[in-house]
């Protein structure tokens, strides 16, 4: 750091992203991406696109993508906000909604980038330990006391919670923001958007990185009470009016209208993570029952950071985190049927050696 650098981020411990090799020659599985492309009338619009129009700055409001967005949760624009991926969301909303003097709850065992962004704008948190089973217990985060948010599915585990759990936490926080974190929905949780009709302290974001194929553009979106949407507005006009870009705005459109190809694709990947968790449990992992397009498993006896670097060896990218709990763990993604086949045959090969 130079010595310029303000005093309060001296030190400060950035969020680290999964590695994206510049080889290609891996099969990679660490970090949540769809191993399908975009739908193919994303990538015939963006053939199609008036490049003459990159001259001028984007809609700021999206009007187009919101519209489109509105009408498939059935709720009005007012309640949609669109950001450059949903990190940003998390971003804005932590700037938004945490007094001095709040505290913000969410797992010990979760997002680890909710933590560096809590940091940055200085929020205090406190992370609340899940239960033995890695699973949440949402009567913890029922007290009114703190904003909250949660993953759902959680990330690194994939266990999900219901629509009716989430409901009771809403309804107990109703003078604190309770953000739902709903990137991994659309491979088998159920979305909370119909809850942001009925109680106003209720945010869900999402995104298009996971389930539509786009991590690269760089979209996501929240849902929830006007008033909610509009103060992340404020905040998003004030740091970057133009955070969504000109081709992501037209290319979140085109995916707009190829819901049933993106359907076709979470319910691949549902299937490929059941013949998954199947073998890996046949070959003695132990599985976490997993709703997202990742499975978290480890196998007894074995080093969650020595499994992830004999898979890196032969080829195979999987995600391992050094946090205390969950050391023996690696998250693989789902991928198609014939990346996870080469992911058993080198686990094999692993276990053989052994
Ligand atoms: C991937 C991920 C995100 C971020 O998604 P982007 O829209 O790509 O920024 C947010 N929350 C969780 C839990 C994620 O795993």
């Amino acid at each position: 750091m130079s010595r310029y650098i303000r005093e309060r981020y001296k030190g400060f411990q950035s969020y680290t992203p999964g590695e994206q090799p510049k080889e290609m020659e891996y099969i990679k599985l660490n970090t949540n991406e769809s191993p399908f492309p975009p739908a193919p009338g994303v990538c015939r619009r963006l053939k199609e696109a008036d490049m003459e129009r990159l001259r001028l700055y984007p809609d700021p409001t999206g009007r187009r993508l919101k519209a489109m967005l509105a009408d498939r949760f059935r709720v009005e624009p007012e309640n949609v906000f669109l950001a450059n991926g949903s990190d940003d969301i998390l971003n804005f909303a932590m700037m938004a909604f945490n007094d001095d003097e709040d505290t913000l709850l969410f797992p010990d065992i979760s997002y680890s980038f909710y933590e560096v962004i809590a940091n940055l704008h200085g929020v205090n948190f406190r992370k609340v330990p899940l239960q033995e089973d890695m699973t949440i217990d949402y009567r913890d985060y029922c007290r009114d006391d703190c904003n909250v948010i949660i993953p759902n599915p959680n990330a690194p585990t994939g266990i999900a919670l219901s629509l009716e759990v989430i409901e009771e936490i809403v309804k107990a926080n109703p003078n604190h923001v309770v953000l739902i974190d709903e990137a991994y929905v659309d491979f088998g949780a159920e979305s909370a958007v119909p809850l942001t009709k009925k109680y106003d302290n209720i945010l869900i974001s999402q995104t298009f990185s996971k389930s539509r194929s786009f991590a690269g553009g760089r979209l996501g979106f929240a849902i929830g009470n006007q008033e909610l949407i509009r103060d992340l507005i404020t905040l998003q006009y004030s740091t970057n009016p133009y955070s969504v870009n000109t081709l992501s705005l037209i290319l979140g459109s085109a995916a707009m209208e190829e819901e049933a190809y993106y359907r076709k694709n979470a319910e691949i990947i549902q299937e490929n993570r059941k013949y998954t968790a199947e073998t890996l449990t046949s070959m003695g992992f132990e599985v976490l029952p997993s709703k997202a397009n990742f499975v978290f498993a480890r196998r007894p006896g074995m080093d969650g950071d020595k499994l992830y670097r004999k898979l890196k060896e032969k080829g195979v990218l999987v995600r391992h985190f050094t946090t205390e709990r969950i050391q023996d763990y690696v998250r693989i993604t789902i991928g198609t049927k014939e990346q996870m086949d080469v992911l058993f045959e080198k686990l094999r090969e692993i276990l053989q050696e052994e």
